[in-house]
């Protein structure tokens, strides 16, 4: 249950219909935080299922914890995007604030700063001074390029806190409930082999997918999925083994 926020900034590029490198689309890393909570509710429904059934026991437990592996985690996902979205959002909007009243109290201070910033990016003082005067005659382009050029952030684009928590509840929940489906259907070493089955491919599914969205070797991004769900899965699996049902 990691955060997928820094990499979702992860910089990519792809190459175009005339072969020049394009860039994708950044910032707005929505498919790949999804396919990230997917792989996060995979690997970890994996393992709590194989840990479980590695001790043998009914059916039915197995299949408890796995539901309820599949409802905490995603309730954890979501509370945690909720959280820390929330507070960053907070954290931009009082950031705003404080550029919106520098912009009403200060204007020529806050034209100067514009002009420096512009020349530091390279402009001759003539242009700079023309280009900050153009961004600071309506108050809200003003604040829109003050936000980017001093804060980094886009005020139009803060993002969603409950939108983010819904789409990692439903990610991870994804992710989880692939696993569990043998034990819906069926229980012992069938379900136990099934729930291995369709966790490697699974796991292989998502690494392709990631391999695609970042741009980068599909067979290798595929093979360490594999890798880390197996690894994942063969350690519980082996906890479950050891440790058992008996008290
Ligand atoms: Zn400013």
């Amino acid at each position: 249950m990691t955060s997928t926020r820094p990499r979702r900034l992860r910089r990519t590029s792809a190459t175009n219909a005339h072969g020049e490198r394009q860039h994708r689309n950044v910032k707005s890393g929505g498919a790949r935080a999804a396919v990230f909570g997917v792989s996060d509710g995979l690997v970890t429904n994996v393992s709590l299922i194989l840990g479980v059934a590695g001790a043998h026991p009914a059916g039915t437990v197995v299949r408890l914890s796995g539901l309820a592996g599949l409802v905490a985690g995603a309730f954890s996902m979501a509370a945690g995007e909720l959280v820390s979205m929330q507070a960053q959002r907070d954290l931009f909007e009082r950031e705003l604030e404080i550029e919106r009243e520098a912009l009403e109290r200060n204007p020529d201070a806050e034209r100067r700063e514009l002009v420096a910033i512009y020349q530091r990016r390279g402009l001759t003082l003539a242009f700079a001074s023309e280009l900050a005067e153009l961004m600071m005659r309506d108050p809200q382009t003003a604040l829109q390029t003050h936000a980017r050029e001093e804060l980094g952030i886009d005020p139009t684009a803060l993002g969603s806190p409950v939108l983010a928590a819904v789409s990692s509840f439903a990610a991870f929940a994804l992710g989880a409930l692939l696993p569990l489906i043998p034990w819906l259907v069926g229980r012992g070493n069938g379900a136990l082999i099934a729930s291995v089955l369709v966790g490697g491919v699974a796991a292989i599914g998502v690494g392709v997918v990631l391999g695609v969205l970042t741009g980068r070797s599909v067979l290798k991004a595929a093979a360490r999925q594999l890798l880390v769900a197996a690894v994942a899965a063969a350690v519980t699996y082996g906890i479950g083994r050891v440790v058992g049902v008996s008290t």
